[in-house]
């Protein structure tokens, strides 16, 4: 049996949450919470980092921190997840969706500028599988219609673009810590705040909408309440966990590029006959190969694979259900827009096991079911193509 996904240790993660205890404190913002935030700040270059309980949370919270009126447009990827948008939608905005490029499944930042009209406020590229979107070009069209960028790095941690890392270029950026993600914690998430206008509203935000942390630093005699928010405090139990993985930042980003590689290379041929599609990379971006995805040539193929791997005792999945056309889209009015990149590699697209744990026997043996697989379908193709 290979799982999609396999949570695991890399280093002192139990020590540490045993620490958390000792410390006698397991709410948040102790030590370990405040450690993560200071590391990315320093090894990344932002402004501000703050930890929450998941990049949803963080989402909201950027959105919030846009300050948006109904009616007001947010441009996003409907080739994503649920938060990217939901997110938003929460705060009365309402999505446009733009298409994504067929080399990465990123925001087109060529067809975003069209989208651009009086109530945009916002854009929201999500980093798909790590790979950067055109930052420098999203930026520039930004800054000339006076909108934010709010970077989804969910699945960004750690890679970067032109040398930058992602979550620190846009006006705001999310990262999660979520199980499937590169660095985990169970459930985690984390606000990366580039422009520092938006720094003291998120830390009330993120504090119920109290001004507690000005409290904690001396600047005000009590606290009270002055804004909204919510609870976007992470326990300390999940930053001790989440340290013991960021001490390794390195150590898992090169194990992730091995298995990244490895499925690669074994599978190039396929890719060579034309049997199936491999992710690509372009020059100016760093990955952190956060998952090994293949495009299969109809949905058809896609779904015989996924199955007949499943038969095999390998778990292999495919997302997203673009949500332009999702129910929550249909009651949006969105679902008539166009976006054939989108709809048509949805379809195509299955992601194998990839988790730092998985042993490069096992990826030998995903790779030789597919090979199997799609050998086999190959052949009685010809043999069709012959008869006839
Ligand atoms: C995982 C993911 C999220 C949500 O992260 P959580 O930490 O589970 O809330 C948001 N956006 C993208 C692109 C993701 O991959």
């Amino acid at each position: 049996m290979i799982p999609f996904n396999k949570p695991f240790i890399a280093g002192k993660e139990l020590h540490y949450i045993a620490q958390a205890v000792t410390f006698g404190n397991i709410a948040g913002d102790g030590f370990f919470t405040k450690k993560c935030a200071t590391l990315f700040q320093e090894q990344f270059g932002i402004a501000k980092v703050l930890m929450t309980p998941s990049c949803t949370a963080a989402l909201e919270m950027a959105a919030i921190l846009c300050d948006l009126r109904p009616g007001d447009e947010v441009i996003v990827p409907s080739y994503t997840f649920v938060s990217t948008v939901s997110a938003f939608v929460r705060e009365g905005a309402t999505p446009v969706f733009v298409d994504v490029r067929p080399d990465t499944l990123n925001l087109d930042e060529s067809q975003i500028e069209a989208a651009v009209t009086e109530r945009t406020k916002a854009i929201v590229p999500v980093h798909y599988a790590g790979v950067s979107c055109e930052m420098d070009r999203i930026m520039e069209i930004a800054e000339r219609h006076d909108l934010l960028v709010i970077e989804d790095a969910a699945q960004g941690v750690n890679a970067s673009y032109k040398g930058r890392a992602l979550g620190s270029i846009g006006h705001l950026g999310t990262y999660s810590f979520h199980e499937t993600k590169n660095y985990i914690c169970g459930e985690g998430g984390a606000l990366c705040i580039n422009d520092p206008r938006f720094i003291e509203r998120a830390e009330i935000i993120r504090d119920k909408g109290t001004n507690r942390q000005r409290f904690f630093r001396g600047e005000v005699d009590k606290y009270t309440w002055v804004d909204v928010g919510s609870s976007y405090v992470p326990s300390e139990i999940c930053s001790a966990f989440l340290y013991g993985q960021l001490e390794l930042l390195d150590t898992i980003a090169r194990r992730r590029r091995e298995i990244y590689e490895f499925y690669g290379r074994l599978l190039e041929p396929l890719a060579v006959r034309g049997l199936l599609e491999l992710p690509q990379i372009p020059a100016d971006c760093q990955s952190n190969y956060h998952m090994f995805y293949i495009l299969l040539p109809t949905q058809e193929l896609r779904d015989s694979v996924m199955d007949r791997l499943r038969g095999e005792g390998i778990t292999a999945v495919f997302h997203y259900i673009p949500l332009h056309s999702s129910p929550m889209g249909i009651q949006l009015g969105t679902h008539e827009t166009k976006l054939p990149v989108t709809e048509n590699l949805s379809g195509r697209l299955l992601r194998l096991p990839f988790f730092y744990s998985i042993s490069d026997e096992e990826v030998q043996n995903v790779t030789d079911v597919i090979s199997e697989i799609l050998q086999s379908v190959n052949s009685r193709k010809n043999v069709t193509a012959n008869a006839g």
